[in-house]
């Protein structure tokens, strides 16, 4: 057994606690990772506030980075092994064996659901077993168990704190350009939110030699920061049109958008932004309908689709990602914010009031 410290949730719509926890040895082809950062995502935050009371207390987190200090007897993993920890899938069904398990037939259990506390739970509390499972890590802790599958193996050389939220926020949005919309150097893109998704899909496009790219962003300084990050214009949501505004910036409209705000004015926004042929890359979650322009998409020939994570297959976009910012083509560090792990409370308020774009814990023990 392993003492370990975890940011648990014990009461529907509070805040997690970082309380003593202790987890089982890892089984099968289970590994047990020292989480030497672990990043906040918004995703922990909205699924949190909505879990639901009878599935409590529970542990979320799901950008764990760390190193692999026990492995269960099918594990290949190694102790030793730097990893990044990231969303889990089955690894059997047609779209886990075609290398697009972010599609894993069985992702909600996987990664929304968490693991049901039940005798086989990773993690006890005063001696019970609790839930945790989130997105097959509940990495907000000290330690935290995840699969093979979901353990992806790095090269040293990055620090923790930027490798970890490769896992989701920065697969995700550097992901939905590279990978989905498939942009090329004469498209024009344009991202609805600058937060650490948004950022990094703006990333996304200048690795791909995009010529345009505009951030749309109520607040001035993510606006500014995706600016540094390789935007070519920004624009103020709050300030007039944005429609014309784009338009005017991408010479008649954008090839491709994403939305990572999913509030469903800015959906319609982003349609309306888009040339003929475009495509609009939905990523944000939150809002569960919106209205469908239905003569705007159908005339002009748009393509809306979902997104999650990225498209990748992590086990090889991540280390590309982590390639990529080795060389100095992801500046990871203009989105992070580091914290001690005990400061888990400013962590967790500084995500949710939006002060940070991407807290980071960093585990010091
Ligand atoms: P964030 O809150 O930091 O970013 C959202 C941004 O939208 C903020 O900067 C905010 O100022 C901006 N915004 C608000 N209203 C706006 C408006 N009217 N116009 C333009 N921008 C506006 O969140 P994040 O961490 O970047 O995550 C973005 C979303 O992506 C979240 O909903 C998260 O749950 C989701 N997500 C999805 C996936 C996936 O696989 N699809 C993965 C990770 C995160």
């Amino acid at each position: 057994m392993i003492d370990a410290r975890a940011a648990v949730l014990f009461e529907a719509g509070a805040d997690p606690a970082l309380t003593d926890v202790v987890l089982r040895p890892p089984v099968g082809e289970e590994v047990l990772v020292r989480i030497d950062a672990v990043g906040i995502c918004h995703t922990d935050i909205s699924v949190a506030a909505r879990w639901p009371a009878r599935r409590l207390p529970m542990v979320f987190g799901h950008e764990g980075a760390g190193t692999v200090v026990a492995t269960g007897p099918q594990a290949e993993l190694r102790g030793g092994q730097p990893v990044v920890l990231t969303f889990a899938s089955c690894g059997r069904c047609p779209y886990c064996v075609t290398g697009r398990p972010a599609y894993c037939e069985s992702s909600t259990d996987h990664n929304m659901r968490g693991d049901g506390a039940g005798e086989s739970s990773a993690l006890r509390l005063d001696g019970h077993p609790i839930a945790g499972g989130f997105f097959g890590q509940s990495s907000l802790a000290t330690y935290a168990i995840a699969r093979q599958g979901n353990a992806v193996s790095i090269d040293d050389g990055l620090e923790p704190a930027l490798a970890a939220p490769l896992g989701c926020s920065v697969q995700t949005g550097v992901g939905t350009v590279l990978n989905a919309l498939a942009v090329r150097p004469e498209d024009t893109v344009v991202v609805f939110g600058a937060g650490a998704v948004g950022l990094s899909a703006v990333m996304g496009a200048r690795i791909a030699g995009c010529r345009t790219i505009v951030a749309v962003d109520p607040v001035p300084q993510r606006r500014d920061l995706a600016i540094d990050l390789g935007a070519t214009a920004a624009v103020d949501p709050s300030a007039g049109d944005v429609t014309a505004a784009v338009r005017e910036l991408t010479g008649g409209g954008a090839h491709a958008a994403v939305d990572t705000t999913a509030v469903p004015e800015v959906l319609t926004t982003a349609l309306t932004v888009l040339r003929p042929r475009g495509a609009l890359a939905l990523v944000g979650l939150g809002a569960p309908v919106a209205p469908l322009p239905v003569g705007l998409i159908m005339g002009r020939g748009l393509t809306v689709r979902g997104v999650v994570e990225g498209d990748s297959e992590p086990h090889t976009f991540i280390p590309r990602l982590v390639a990529l910012a080795k060389a100095g083509e992801l500046p990871l560090e203009r989105l992070v914010t580091t914290f001690a792990f005990e400061d888990f409370d400013a962590a967790w308020s500084a995500a949710k009031t939006g002060r940070a774009i991407k807290p980071v814990l960093v585990n010091g023990s």
